[in-house]
C-alpha cells in the first residue's frame, strides 16, 4: 500500500525463492547464525533482495554477535521505514525497505554497541544482496 514497488503477492512468489519470500513477505526471520552474510566484511552495497534498492553500505557494519547481520545505520534514512511491531509478545521496530514494503528486520536501541548511532539495525541475510565494490 503506497510503496513505489507495488507487486501481488503471486508475483512476489514467483520472483523470490520460498525463503527469501517467507522472510521478506510475510515477516519471517531467518535462523541465527544461519545467513550467508552474517560474518561479511567484504565492503560493498547492501541492496533489498526484492527490488533492488540501496539499504546498507558494508561501512556501518559490525560484528554485534546476535546472529544476524547488524549495522548502526541505514544508507539512507529514507531507504527503511520503521514500524511499530507488537508480535510475539514483544513490542520492537520493524525495519521495512521503503521502496517495496518487505520486511527486513528489527532495528534496537540504547544496547551499549560502541557504534556512532547505539541502534542496531538486526536484519536478515536472505533480505539482502551484497553488491561488492568494483576494483
Ligand atoms: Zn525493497
Amino acid at each position: 500500500m503506497g510503496y513505489e514497488i507495488d507487486k501481488s503477492e503471486e508475483q512476489w512468489r514467483r520472483e523470490l525463492s520460498p525463503a527469501e519470500y517467507h522472510v521478506l513477505r510475510e515477516a519471517g526471520t531467518e535462523p541465527a547464525f544461519t545467513g550467508e552474510y552474517n560474518h561479511t566484511k567484504t565492503t560493498g552495497v547492501y541492496q533489498c533482495r526484492a527490488c533492488g534498492a540501496e539499504l546498507f553500505r558494508s561501512d556501518t557494519k559490525f560484528e554485534s554477535h546476535c546472529g544476524w547481520p547488524s549495522f548502526f545505520d541505514p544508507a539512507d534514512s529514507s531507504a527503511v521505514e520503521l514500524l511499530e511491531d507488537r508480535s510475539h509478545g514483544m513490542v520492537r521496530t520493524e525495519v521495512r525497505c521503503a521502496r517495496c514494503g518487505s520486511h527486513l528486520g528489527h532495528v534496537f536501541r540504547g544496547e551499549g554497541y560502541p557504534t556512532p548511532t547505539d541502534e542496531r539495525y538486526c536484519i536478515n541475510s536472505v533480505s539482502l544482496k551484497l553488491v561488492p565494490e568494483e576494483g
